[in-house]
């Protein structure tokens, strides 16, 4: 991740949410979870962990979603982006949806978790360790 754009910038589809992400990912994942693929409509979602400290909105708020208990995925209200999840068992971090980063490809993934849940279909040609449900 030498290239990593420092901070991390993104934003949603109708740019009327902007954020900047400050420090290195603590992680980035690919989320097989049926509350993911729910959220997304895709059939994997993929996050950067950040640090809580470091993020903030630059343009625009998030509308946010319970998912469930001490779950919070946060979107935009107008165009419907995926921006952000935070969770109360995951303090002191915000996890990034990838996508919604300008430069997703400077995060690349190092494992996959609740690979349980996934769709069978789905194929991913990586030597990724896979975690049945969470890795931590
Ligand atoms: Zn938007
Ligand atoms: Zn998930």
């Amino acid at each position: 991740m030498t290239d990593m754009p420092q901070p991390a910038t993104g934003g949603c589809l109708c740019g009327a949410i902007r954020f900047e992400a400050a420090g290195a990912p603590l992680w980035i994942a690919h989320c097989h979870c049926h509350s993911c693929r729910r959220n997304t409509g895709a059939p994997v979602t993929t996050f950067v962990g950040f640090p809580a400290d470091g993020f903030a909105y630059v343009a625009g708020r998030p509308k946010a979603f319970n998912s469930s208990p001490g779950v919070r995925r946060n979107f935009c209200a107008d165009c419907g982006t995926p921006l952000t999840y935070e969770a109360d068992r995951a303090a002191g971090e915000v996890h990034v949806y990838i996508s919604a980063l300008d430069d997703p490809d400077a995060f690349p993934p190092q494992f996959h978790v609740f690979t349980a849940e996934g769709i069978d279909w789905l194929r991913l040609d990586d030597d990724l360790p896979r975690h049945p449900a969470t890795s931590r």
